[in-house]
């Protein structure tokens, strides 16, 4: 049983500043204008241990708007750095959110994130602020995600002010209060490297290890043994995206975290239709953060990590491990696109076998979650072997003439019976996915105040594999074929 408390006994505690001070700069929110609650997030609610029913909207509109903290709370902006579309840039930090503090669960701390919260010493040129654009896209996108076996942060409230934010436009301002176990950054490491403080990348990598990665502790080498775990993690992580057709857009390494958790959302997109050089952040000019490239740029971006971590791990074994990665990748990868598939076994044929179904999806710029959800439903048995009812799978007909037989092929070797796989398949395939025209419904309605919408979707994506009455028009792609572009301000 839960022991749930309210939220107003919550007590924070303060670890991350028992690193050294100049990590991070203790400040407190700047208070926003006339804060409201949009939404709070019950199974986040849950997970935090605090009563759901606890959670007072006005408190959380005084927490979301800067006015109230809760108790034990010492809010402070972190330092760190980071390359942004592979250039070096020493300047970053917390610019517009401040860790409140970690709440300690079952023996485990969470932080707690608001951001939104103002101008800090990382600010450089920008106001501080967040708009309600990008924090309901944040706050959803977390749910979608999670809900999806997808590691994310989430976030346990979203809040709006009268307070008007120019960005292309004049938009509302908002905030979240974030909610992961971790933030620290591939970039805390990068600051310390480059900086030349190689005693406090030490004390930081203690850290981390102690808080995150107690198991490596036992470990020949430690800090190997934590880059390893970090690099399976975001191996596992990008796998997901891929399998899901899920696009960060700006995968600098101050948007790494070392928890191989899906953060700082911006320009996220959930591709349509299938195509892998999609690319939606029109601010990346080079495409560098386009779909299929993702899995190269976590490597990439876990070099980066590696290079700053040579004062404490022999470059050759950072170069033997950044070795292991496409391993890594591609066990997690197949068994995702073999679980999308319904195959419970894996066939050494596996690799090209999906390898030309994604071909098949991309020259068909193929709308693929309905037709993954058609597939499921599709599994069936005729005297005693696997077939797919083409009924089921007719809108999709001619794209499939030649792949089906395959399939059924592919599927004659697995023992499960078809109705098992049905039924896994159907609680691997979701009915919907946040597509980038619901958040842009989501966000015109929010902006004209109606936040009911965001309730709707929010129990939506929590339980994607169900069937939910009156949003059936929302589970296709839009009839454009045309990409939406999105913009990195947020
Ligand atoms: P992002 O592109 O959101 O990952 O942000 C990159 C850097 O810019 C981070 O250091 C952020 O804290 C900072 N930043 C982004 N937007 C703002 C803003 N409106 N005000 C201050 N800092 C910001
Ligand atoms: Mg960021």
């Amino acid at each position: 049983m839960t022991q749930w408390q309210p939220l107003q006994s919550l007590s924070l505690e303060n670890d991350f500043s028992r690193l050294p001070g100049h990590l991070y700069t203790r400040l407190d929110p700047t208070p926003l204008p006339d804060p409201r609650l949009v939404s709070a997030n019950p199974k986040v609610a849950e997970m935090l241990g605090l009563d759901p029913c606890s959670l007072d909207p006005e408190l959380l509109a005084g927490l979301l708007g800067g006015h109230q903290l809760p108790q034990g709370a010492q809010p402070l902006a972190m330092k760190y750095a980071g390359h942004q579309f592979g250039i070096y840039n020493p300047q970053l930090g917390d610019g517009r959110g401040l860790l409140l503090g970690e709440q300690p669960v079952n023996g485990e701390l969470w932080d707690w994130h608001l951001k939104g919260a103002g101008q800090t010493p990382y600010s450089r040129m920008g106001d501080g602020r967040a708009v309600l654009r990008s924090s309901l896209r944040e706050y959803l996108i977390g749910e979608a995600l999670t809900h999806l076996g997808i590691p994310s942060t989430r976030a346990l409230a979203l809040g709006v002010t009268s307070q008007k934010i120019l960005r292309e436009r004049v938009e509302p301002g908002a905030t979240i209060l974030r909610i992961s176990r971790c933030h620290v950054r591939f970039g805390h490491f990068e600051h310390l490297f480059y900086t030349r403080q190689h005693d406090d990348l030490k004390l930081l990598a203690d850290y981390c290890l102690q808080r995150w990665y107690p198991e490596c502790l036992e470990a020949e080498n430690p800090y190997l043994a934590m880059f390893r775990a970090i690099s399976k993690r975001s191996a596992e992580m990008v796998a997901g995206w891929i399998a899901y057709g899920f696009l960060h857009g700006v995968m600098n390494t101050d948007n790494m975290s070392i928890l191989g958790e899906t953060f700082d959302h911006g320009p996220f997109a959930f591709i349509d239709r299938w195509k892998e050089d999609a690319v939606y952040n029109h601010t990346d000019q080079e495409s560098r953060y386009a779909f299929e490239q993702q899995p190269y740029v976590i490597h990439w971006n876990l070099s980066a990590l590696g290079q700053a971590l040579t004062p404490l791990i022999d470059v050759e074994l950072l170069k033997e491990e950044l070795n292991r990665y496409s391993g890594y990748y591609n066990k997690a990868y197949l068994q995702r696109m073999r679980d999308r598939l319904g195959l419970a076994l894996s066939d050494p044929g596996d690799k090209d076998f999906i390898r030309r179904w994604r071909a098949l999806l991309n020259s068909n710029q193929a709308d693929f979650n309905p037709l993954y959800r058609a597939l499921s439903e599709a599994q069936t048995e005729e005297d005693g072997k696997p077939v797919i009812n083409r009924l089921d799978v007719a809108a999709w007909q001619t794209m499939l003439a030649d792949w089906l037989p395959e399939y059924e092929a592919r599927l004659a070797l697995e023992s499960r019976s078809s109705a098992d796989r049905k039924q896994a398949m159907l609680q691997t395939n979701p009915s919907y996915i946040l597509r980038t025209h619901v958040t842009t419904h989501l966000v015109d309605q929010a902006e004209e105040g109606n936040f009911q919408p965001i309730h709707d979707w929010l129990k939506i994506l929590q339980n994607p594999y169900e069937e939910h009455a009156g949003f059936e028009e929302w589970k296709r792609a839009p009839d454009s074929k045309r990409l939406i572009m999105l913009s990195c301000s947020s």
